[in-house]
């Protein structure tokens, strides 16, 4: 991971790094930061800005701060606080001692605008918001001056002073930068710094009652800390000229600001006014629901750090929007728990099977591969006995071309185990839905093998009837049905109904000590990861992180 200084760039964000450290533009420095707003929880869009400030810090042997930028005290709260920390830490990063809030800087930041006051660069305005609106035009028309906009440094200073008392109330007049009105830039037109706002602060109490606005702090959260590149998303590229003016006016430290395309998935919607929408109105279980694109969703589904630091590294960064095919987010976890996770036999929807051929009361245990990728793994013991549970879905009574799997008179291979015929088919008598099965096996193909040299195409998972332990099976699938839910207005028109199937279907013995959070693939049919939330030592409950069909590779191929 370390190629410290200039090695070949590999975005254009990291070409201006190197050029900032050929020319010595920050002494050498390189300080990145991520800076949330504490006011949901992280998700996948966050996960790129987090692997790109954090990844360019370590790359260059440089800082990178967690800093929470909770400047609006309504929306913001403790608990995503909490989890946004846990979240950057579990990605794999580490702030080390630089974890900072933009409201320990309240104070600053309150001496900067008496600054800008004094210099004549500030007013109080005590137009209402509407006003304001209507004076600052649009596009085409230049915005009118308020009729405050000429009040002394004097009466600045003592209103502004006032506000910060108590004095008035909300929303009777904020501080503005006194910048022009008639620029072409809508942010350059007099914008709001302060607020007043009479709101407990998660961090600050009651202590203020004037707020400073985001684009007035987020640049001097930077300067203060010494960040030397300001890595955001790129709708803040009009915003960048008015950070510059704050920075410029003030005379002080000066990072340079970087935009790049914010991350968009297929089937996802990243907002996260819109991510608490579908908490508050119960569409999920909550911000952690695993089919959420949260960080917390995506680590209950079963998704790892790794897989999540791949993926951000895949889509790479660039100047121009575009969205990314969820399948490639799904295709990153394939590949690392295809070499991680242990193979173990589970069955979702059990048809029960009885082998009459063989002993009753007696049980034998088979050999079975951990995992075919990695040899380290090693062999496990998997009891095999009289009954067992096999998928409903591997038999078929009609079985259509191609179907190579069981069906009445058809031999197959049972995983690891033996060849078995079907003889009989047991249905039930009211609905003609098959219940149980009837085969006999074949002694002589222990491990599978056809020591006649007999072909048979199909093999099957199985799970012995008396060692199965239940488990609870989460099924997801797309929370959206179409693909970019982000541009529906009602975007909860378009849930997927059945983004949640949950089935009673039982794995192998193997798995009683499960923990919370273990993944495993269960062969044939994906990997699942068991629940940190709802699974226990009496209850085990498993998620589907993803089936085991990879469409990318497929999109892949075609490219
Ligand atoms: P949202 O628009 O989802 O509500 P936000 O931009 O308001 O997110 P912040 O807490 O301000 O959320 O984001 C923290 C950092 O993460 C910012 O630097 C922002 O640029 C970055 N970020 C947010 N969403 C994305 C995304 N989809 N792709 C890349 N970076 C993102
Ligand atoms: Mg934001």
């Amino acid at each position: 991971m370390t190629t410290h200084g200039t090695a070949a760039p590999t975005d254009f964000i990291r070409a201006i790094i190197n050029e900032d450290l050929k020319t010595g533009k920050y002494g050498g420095r390189v300080h990145t930061r991520f800076p949330p707003e504490p006011n949901g929880y992280l998700h996948i869009g966050h996960a790129k800005s987090i692997c790109l400030n954090f990844g360019i810090a370590a790359q260059y042997g440089g800082l990178c701060n967690l800093r929470f930028d909770d400047t609006n005290p309504v929306k913001e709260e403790e608990e995503y606080v909490e989890s946004i920390i846990e979240d950057v830490r579990w990605l794999g990063f580490d702030w080390q001692d630089r974890l900072f809030y933009g409201s320990d800087y309240f104070e600053q930041m309150y001496e900067y605008a008496v600054q800008l006051i004094k210099a004549g660069k500030a007013y109080v305005d005590d137009l209402s918001a509407d006003e304001v609106r209507q004076y600052r035009g649009t596009l085409i028309d230049p915005g009118r001056e308020s009729p405050h906009r000429s009040r002394s440094v004097e009466e600045n200073l003592d209103l502004f002073e006032r506000m910060r008392a108590g004095e008035f109330a909300d929303g009777s007049r904020v501080l503005r930068a006194k910048i022009d009105m008639s620029s072409p830039n809508l942010n350059m037109r007099d914008p709001a710094m302060y607020r007043i706002l009479h709101a407990e602060h998660h961090r600050t109490g009651d202590r203020w009652c004037i707020y400073p606005m985001y684009d007035w702090a987020h640049g001097l959260e930077d300067s203060i800390e010494g960040i030397t590149h300001s890595i955001c998303t790129l709708e803040f590229e009009d915003h960048r000229p008015l950070y510059d003016w704050f920075l410029e006016e003030l005379g002080v430290y000066h990072p340079q600001q970087i935009e790049f395309a914010r991350l968009n998935l297929t089937y996802t919607i990243m907002s996260k006014r819109r991510l608490l929408q579908l908490v508050e109105r119960g569409h999920v279980t909550g911000w952690d629901d695993p089919r959420m694109p949260t960080v917390s969703g995506l680590r209950r589904r079963g998704y790892t750090p790794e897989s999540i630091r791949s993926f951000c590294e895949r889509i790479g960064v660039a100047k121009t929007d575009s969205t990314i095919d969820v399948a490639l987010l799904e295709h990153c976890i394939r590949e690392d728990l295809n070499k991680r996770a242990p193979r173990v036999m589970g069955v979702l929807r059990p048809l029960r099977v009885v082998i009459d051929n063989y002993p009753e009361g007696q049980t034998e245990e088979v050999d079975a591969v951990n995992n075919p990728e990695d040899p380290d793994m090693g062999m496990r013991k998997v009891p095999f006995s009289r009954v067992l549970y096999i998928e409903q879905d591997d038999f078929r009574e009609d079985p259509p071309d191609k179907f190579f799997r069981l069906a009445p008179g058809r031999e197959v291979r049972l995983r690891y185990a033996y060849l078995i015929t079907c003889v009989d088919v047991v249905k039930d008598e009211r609905t003609g839905e098959v219940v149980e099965l009837h085969c006999t096996y074949d002694p002589e193909t222990r491990g599978g093998t056809t020591p006649d040299g007999r072909k048979v195409k199909g093999t099957i998972h199985w799970v012995s009837a008396a060692h199965a332990l239940e488990a609870e099976v989460r099924l997801y699938d797309r929370l959206f049905t179409v693909e970019d839910p982000g541009d529906v207005a009602d975007f909860e028109s378009v849930l997927n109904p059945n983004s949640l199937e949950t089935v009673t279907g039982c794995v192998e013995s193997s798995l009683a000590g499960a923990a919370p959070g273990n993944r495993y693939q269960f062969e044939r049919l994906g990997y699942f990861c068991v629940d940190s939330k709802d699974s226990s030592s009496g209850r085990l409950v498993f998620n589907r992180t993803v089936t085991l069909r990879d469409t990318w590779a497929k999109i892949e191929k075609k490219l």
